[in-house]
Parts: C-alpha cells; structure tokens; sequence
C-alpha cells in the first residue's frame, strides 16, 4: 500500500502545481490536536489547479476530503484513506467593494470580521471569535444564538467532481441551524462566498464585536483543545444543560474530560486518542439518552478510518 501512495503522490505532483504530502499527521491540522495521518495530503495553488486535482482523484477512484482550519473535526486515530485537500494561503483573498465581500473559503472567518467591522459594515459581527475558516463556517452554517454566516451569504462558488466551477445562490445553500446543503451533497469544494453586509456604525459595531470576544473568553474553556460543541442543541434544549443537568460535568476517559466551564465541550486535555474522545461523547450521549430520551445529534464532523 505504501509504495503505491508514493507512487500515487510522484504521479500526482507532475500533474499539479500545489503541495502535494504523504502520511501527513491530522493531529498537525486539528484544534483537538488528534488524529492520525492522511494518505495524501494535498494543497492546491489555485482554482484550477484544484479542479485538476479533483478530476485526477475521481479518474483513481480515491476518496478525497475537504478541511479547513480542523476547528470542527474529529479524525480517527487511524487517519484517512485516501485524501485531504486542504484549502490553505492561495484561497485566503478578501475583497470588500462598498457592501459586497468577496472571501477566499481559507479566509479566517474571524480576521474577516474585523475586516468588515473596520469597514463600518454590519452583519457578520455575530459571528466574532468563532474559530475555522469560511468554507467550514459555510458549511457548518456557523454562528451563535445572535446570528450566523448564512444570514449574510449571497452566493457560493464551487468546484464540482467534475472539475466545472458553479455558483450557488441561497435557494441550493439550504442554511438552518448548523447546517447547509454540503453535509448532504460532498461533492462540491467552496472556492469562494459573496458575503452581502449593510453599512453600520463603526464604534458601535467594534464595540459589540469586542463584546462578543470577550465573552466568549469568560465563556468558553480556556485550557484543553477542542472542535467547540461536540453536539447540537436539540430542539427546544441546550445540548450543554443536559449534559451539566445528568452531572456528567469532569467525566474522563484518559486525556479526554466533559469541560467544566461548558459542558458541551470534550476537552483534549494532554494526550487524548481519537478514540477516547469518541467513546466518551458516546458515552454523554448514552447518559443524556437514559435520562432524557433525547438523542444528541453530533456537531462535531466524525472522520476517517475507525
Ligand atoms: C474553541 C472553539 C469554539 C467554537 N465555537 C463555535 C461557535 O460559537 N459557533 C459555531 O458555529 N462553531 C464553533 N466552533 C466550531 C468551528 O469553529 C466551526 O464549525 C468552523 O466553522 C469550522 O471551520 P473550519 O475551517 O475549521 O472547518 P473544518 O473543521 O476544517 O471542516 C468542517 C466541515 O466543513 C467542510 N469544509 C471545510 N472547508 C470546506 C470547503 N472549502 N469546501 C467544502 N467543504 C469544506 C469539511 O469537509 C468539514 O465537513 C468552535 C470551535 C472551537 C475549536
């Protein structure tokens, strides 16, 4: 198997203009810090180099899989089979004309929050401190109770399995609560998202997002890493109240520990495996289960080879 994924990889770098790794630790690309390598790791230089990547991957038949900034990932310790395209500093362009943004999907979804708030627009400040890049925001449907990036989002482009590039309009993004239509149809990579914001008042808006950091600060775990709310809130419930109403609040499996300042965080507190992390949500859900009879929906994306 090895020497074909060398051969795989030699092959695939006379194709292509991007980066292109072999057995690259997830645990390097993770906010959990955990997960095992990728088979190959690619990073293409620009939209058409991806679309070429794609259409090379499909042609082999190997699996392929999309990240971000890993801020909403948990990869299995034994890795993943077939590829990660990371979308790295090539898709990181932001553009703002008058209310129109126009974001690379590797754009830091927070770094393009201040930008829009120091250009005195208003929409996406909600959204302040939450880590990941746009296209996982776009895809995670990202936010908090105040709002999220779908409220904002006029259109996505794409690269399709077939290499064509589209764009997408609100009607096919299906946004509701943590969710677009990408979860389901995985066969499309964000490129590029036309963000539509309205002027507002600049110190106003700096000083809600500054609010909005702040607490999330006071809020949030500080010590551990983490992919944010292993799970959803179910409808009507706080995922985080269960969880702190059953007393599962401490609970551990190893180097993985039920945050005490948000129980809907699973903390990777030193050298936590994917698999402890897995067994004890598992283990929360259960919990939440027998007490409740409501069954936690995860938030967190379950990848790789388990
Ligand atoms: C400390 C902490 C706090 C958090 N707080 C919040 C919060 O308040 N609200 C909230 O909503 N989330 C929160 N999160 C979760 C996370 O920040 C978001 O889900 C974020 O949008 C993930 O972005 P990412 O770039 O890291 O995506 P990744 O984790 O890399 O990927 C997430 C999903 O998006 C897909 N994806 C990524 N990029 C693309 C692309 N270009 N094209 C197609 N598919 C793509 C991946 O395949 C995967 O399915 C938190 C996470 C952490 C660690």
């Amino acid at each position: 198997m090895e020497a074909k994924q060398f051969q795989l990889a030699e092959e695939l770098r006379k194709s292509i203009r991007g980066i292109v790794k072999t057995d690259e630790p997830m645990a390097k690309h993770t906010t959990f810090g955990i997960g095992g390598p990728a088979d190959l790791y690619i990073e293409p230089a620009d939209t058409d180099d991806l679309a070429q990547i794609i259409v090379w991957l499909n042609e082999r038949q190997i699996p392929w899989f999309v990240l971000g900034d890993g801020a909403n990932v948990l990869v299995a310790d034994k890795g993943i089979r077939g590829a990660v395209i990371h979308m790295g500093k090539p898709f990181r362009k932001v553009k703002i004309d008058g209310e129109k943004v126009i974001v690379g999907s590797a754009a830091k979804l927070d770094k393009v929050v201040s930008a829009t708030v120091d250009a005195g627009l208003a929409g996406l400040e909600s959204t302040a401190g939450i880590p990941g890049t746009i296209g996982g925001a776009i895809v995670m449907n990202a936010g908090t109770y105040r709002g999220q990036i779908g409220d904002v989002t006029e259109k996505v482009c794409v690269v399709t399995t077939d290499g064509v590039q589209l764009e997408m309009t609100p009607e096919n993004l299906q946004f509701r609560y943590r969710w677009s239509v990408f979860q389901e149809d995985k066969n499309k990579i964000i490129v590029e998202a036309y963000l539509g914001l309205k002027p507002g008042n600049k110190e106003e808006l700096v000083r809600t997002m500054e609010y909005i950091r702040h607490r999330r600060n006071m809020n949030l775990p500080t010590v551990g890493r983490s992919a944010g709310c292993m799970f959803k809130n179910p409808d009507g419930y706080s995922a985080g109240q269960l969880i702190d109403e059953a007393g599962l609040k401490g609970t551990s499996i190893g180097d993985a520990v039920v945050a005490d300042k948000h129980a809907n965080f699973i903390l990777n507190i030193g050298k936590a495996s994917a698999t402890e992390v897995k067994e004890l949500a598992e283990r929360v859900r259960g919990t939440i289960k027998g007490k409740f009879d409501i069954d936690l929906e995860y938030e967190v994306r379950i990848i790789g080879d388990w």
